[in-house]
């Protein structure tokens, strides 16, 4: 049986198709992250209003242990950086041009979205921090942190 979270999702990509056109699937969704993944769907589809600009995400993915969403337009694919100097990592959105001023309002959306998984488990959606698993990063809470091996945190995925 298709899980909760796998229903939200089909339901995210009937109600704004477009924005999910990417034909190499790059995209994973978590299920701790998917309301605010969906609520920034919806703020997204309400700045661009009437014209679409050929909005979609290019990539969506964890990385250092909280999400990362990417787009592209018509008018222009931003770029990526992540710098890590001793105060934490800073994520920054570069490319975009003064008239890029809707893609503006994309990325501060997006940032938002991302800064909120840090604080939430990557599986429930609980607050939680971001903890090392063996080799990586996820951000859990204090239940679904008590499993080191990082297990369970495999199935935070949602394929289905
Ligand atoms: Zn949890």
């Amino acid at each position: 049986m298709p899980s909760h979270e796998f229903e939200q999702l089909q339901n995210l990509k009937q109600r704004f198709g477009y924005m999910f056109q990417t034909p190499l699937l790059g995209l994973d969704f978590y299920r701790g992250w998917l309301s605010d993944f969906i609520s920034a769907c919806e703020e997204i589809d309400a700045a661009l209003g009437d014209d679409k600009r050929g909005f979609h995400f290019t990539q969506a993915k964890e990385k250092y242990g909280s999400a990362r969403y990417y787009f592209s337009t018509n008018a222009v694919s931003p770029l990526r950086l992540s710098i890590s100097d001793p105060n934490g990592l800073l994520e920054l959105t570069t490319g975009l041009k003064d008239e890029h001023d809707v893609e503006k309002r994309i990325a501060i959306i997006l940032h938002a979205a991302e800064k909120q998984s840090l604080h939430k488990c990557i599986l429930c959606g609980a607050t939680g921090k971001v903890r090392r698993f063996g080799g990586w990063l996820a951000c859990a809470c204090e239940v679904h942190g008590a499993d080191q091996s990082g297990d369970a945190l495999r199935s935070a995925v949602v394929r289905r």
